[in-house]
């Protein structure tokens, strides 16, 4: 089924993401994961994708064990950074061939290995999206960010950049992580005004390791409002703890979320069966 049937319906929808193993020897482990995490009925599951290509076979795997034993409908992220016109096309035709019809279409972050950008042959995610769209029907989604992506100029500029794939045929947007969920509301005021109309499903992080947030806020621009970082600086060397607390912050904005009319929540479960579990357990006669 396609991501945009699903999220465009006004019921409230509740998503997954998951990851694949950088090596075949965890990839039954992990495997067993996201399906453990399918028994849960989620309105579709994404798969993340390595930009430097390490866990690209696995991603594929992954989605498509969903989509075909698990019926689950898979949405399959694409990066395009170091990568050529014919790997891209070849991972596209298998996709297809597999039964995929939904992608994630992602530029892929900026490493010290492939900042030699004589090599790309794609530069920013809206050129991925024309490729995919030359020759296929895929239902494309992508990133935006609401506290603005960490190398654009500003918040205005980034917006115009977000428009650039949305005409380029993106057709859902799924947000960043972020913790205060009155930067969603404001964020979406300003692209609405911008003239972009499509769905926005919000992306919510339950921390679950208070050191772990601290390095990827610092590397993706996301704040900890004041409130939260109490929480993760009181129980971050508590795992237990930290888990608890972080699942019930990710509930109360989830709940918020769906009371402010954003129908569609996507949560970076990484892999993590008990966490997917108590969400979903946290808001099973919210999303009735
Ligand atoms: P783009 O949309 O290309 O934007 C990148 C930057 O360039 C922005 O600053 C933008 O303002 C600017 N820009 C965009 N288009 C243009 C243009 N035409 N001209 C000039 N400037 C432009 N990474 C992975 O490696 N694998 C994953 O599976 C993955 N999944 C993700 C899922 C979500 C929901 C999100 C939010 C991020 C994910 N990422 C993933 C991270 C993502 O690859 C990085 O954030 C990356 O740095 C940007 O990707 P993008 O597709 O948003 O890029």
């Amino acid at each position: 089924m396609k991501i945009i049937d699903i999220i465009k319906d006004k019921k409230p929808s509740l998503s997954f993401e998951v990851f694949p193993p950088k090596t075949s020897d965890s990839l039954e482990s992990v495997r067993n994961a996201t399906e453990q995490i399918a028994t849960l009925k989620p309105s579709f599951m994404s798969v993340t994708y390595g930009a430097g290509g390490g866990t690209s076979e696995f991603t594929l795997e992954i989605a498509k064990n969903l989509q075909k034993n698990q019926e689950i409908t898979a949405l399959a992220h694409l990066t395009c950074v170091n990568s050529t016109r014919d790997e891209i096309k070849s991972r596209l035709k298998m996709l297809s061939n597999s039964g995929i019809e939904n992608i994630l279409a992602l530029r892929g972050d900026i490493t010290p290995e492939n900042r030699d950008r004589t090599k790309w042959d794609y530069h920013y995610a809206n050129e991925l999206i024309e490729e995919i769209k030359k020759d296929y029907d895929f239902c494309i989604g992508g990133a935006c960010y609401p506290e603005g992506h960490p190398e654009s100029l500003n918040q205005k500029h980034d917006i115009e950049n977000l428009k650039r794939k949305v005409e380029a045929g993106c057709e859902f947007l799924t947000t960043q992580m972020f913790f205060d969920n009155n930067l969603l509301y404001n964020y979406i005021y300003k692209i609405r005004e911008s003239g972009i109309e499509v769905p926005i499903i919000a992306g919510i992080m339950p921390v679950t390791s208070g050191k772990q947030i601290k390095r990827s806020c610092e590397l993706s621009g996301c704040s900890l409002p004041q409130r939260f970082k109490m929480i993760v600086d009181r129980y971050s060397d508590n795992p237990e703890a930290m888990k608890q607390a972080g699942i019930a912050y990710a509930t109360e904005q989830i709940i918020d979320l769906f009371a402010n009319g954003i129908n569609a929540v996507h949560v970076y479960s990484m892999n993590k069966f008990d966490v997917a579990t108590k969400i979903k357990e946290n808001i099973s006669e919210i999303i009735k």
